[in-house]
């Protein structure tokens, strides 16, 4: 039996597990966090910080392959061991820094991001937003800035971003797998809304002409090759004016990918699987009827009291097990056929950021 290693413990982690158990293979999980959600389903757990660079040598010592779910793991830790690990290590290092990862966009033919330049030396107009180039998700280390004067100075330095506020815009994803063995399978763009920066509803997009979809997913092939990347990742765009903008990419399984485990014919975890082992890769179809909509801290309490209700009877619910419900975290998802105007219940009860 192989034994799979995945770095980060999480809600990514847990549902590639899930999948990987019925494939026949065996799961170890490394997270700082003691009570990570992923844990029960690690036959072994690394329970130690991500900068122990001998656990993390031992981890690898392990398992015969090794994964990230997150993005956040030092490169220079991973480097000896690029031969376990399929995703590689050229994506962390490009990916894990919003100022690399604009540029690597703006490098490659046709495609590129909104306007950007270093919080210290910004050169376009209000409003825009300033990030934090490291370890920012879920909207977190950002300031909108609707006028320069507002702006606190202590942002202004080489540690964050500044990026164009482009008002009005869709979102849309795609997510994208290639296998060590060269061949490519992706989904179709999906739509997806956010609410204060955080991902609210996914679903597969119909709102959009062919020409956008085709060129949202030609530059999400040119993404994977030129990162040299096995597995699956997702690249983040923003529409507006028929024009495509990347906002970011996720070299790892992602958010708005949730929705392919009943809304495909394979989800996007055993896509990754199959990708990182090198075993072939199906056709995909993708199903358009179905939501996926994420469930936050503060509303656990009615995800539950849905599960009781014969009226969503037919939702697929997803409870990630977390230590803590915080406002705002994610905690779970809730996948349905939007049949007899289903989207619109589910959102009475479950409202997404506040
Ligand atoms: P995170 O890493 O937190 O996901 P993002 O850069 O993707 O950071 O920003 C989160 C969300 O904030 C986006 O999905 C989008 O809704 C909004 N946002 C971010 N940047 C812009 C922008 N330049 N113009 C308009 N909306 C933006
Ligand atoms: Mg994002």
């Amino acid at each position: 039996m192989k034994n799979i290693g995945i770095f980060g413990g999480g809600q990514l982690a847990k549902m590639i597990a899930l999948e990987g158990y019925q494939m026949g293979l065996n799961f170890n999980i490394y997270d700082k966090n003691e009570d990570a959600c992923s844990k029960s389903l690690a036959s072994k757990f690394y329970n130690y910080d991500f900068l122990d660079k001998d656990k993390i040598a031992d981890f690898f010592n392990d398992n015969d392959v090794c994964t990230y779910e997150f993005e956040n793991i030092s490169p220079n830790f991973l480097k000896e061991y690029e031969y376990k690990i399929p995703q590689g290590v050229k994506a962390l290092e490009l990916l894990q820094d919003r100022y690399t990862e604009k540029n690597f966009i703006n490098s490659l033919d046709d495609i590129k991001s909104v306007n950007f330049s270093l919080a210290d030396d910004i050169n376009f107009n209000t409003p825009y937003i300033i990030k934090s180039r490291r370890n920012g998700y879920d909207g977190k280390g950002q300031i909108f800035v609707e006028d320069n004067t507002e702006i606190d100075n202590k942002f202004l330095t080489k540690d964050y971003i500044a990026e164009q506020f482009l008002p009005g815009i869709q979102e849309y994803s795609v997510v994208i797998g290639r296998s060590i063995n060269g061949e490519i399978a992706f989904y179709e763009p999906i739509h997806n809304v956010h609410k204060k920066g955080i991902l609210y509803t996914s679903n597969f997009a119909d709102n959009i002409g062919t020409n956008i979809k085709d060129k949202m997913i030609s530059n999400a092939k040119k993404i994977i090759t030129a990162l040299e990347y096995n597995g699956v990742l997702c690249v983040e765009y923003f529409v507006k004016d028929g024009q495509i903008y990347v906002n970011e990419i996720a070299p790892r399984v992602h958010n708005s990918g949730h929705l392919t485990i009943e809304g495909a014919n394979i989800s996007q975890f055993k896509l990754h699987l199959l990708c990182i082992l090198g075993m072939p890769l199906p056709v995909i179809n993708c199903y358009h009827e179905y939501y996926m909509i994420n469930v936050l801290g503060q509303d656990l309490k009615y995800m539950e009291s849905m599960q009781n209700d014969k009226f969503f009877s037919k939702c697929y619910f997803h409870i990630y097990g977390k230590d803590s419900n915080e406002t705002n975290r994610k905690v779970g998802h809730i996948t349905f056929k939007n049949s007899d105007n289903l989207l619109e219940r589910v959102k009475l009860n479950i409202n997404g950021t506040v």
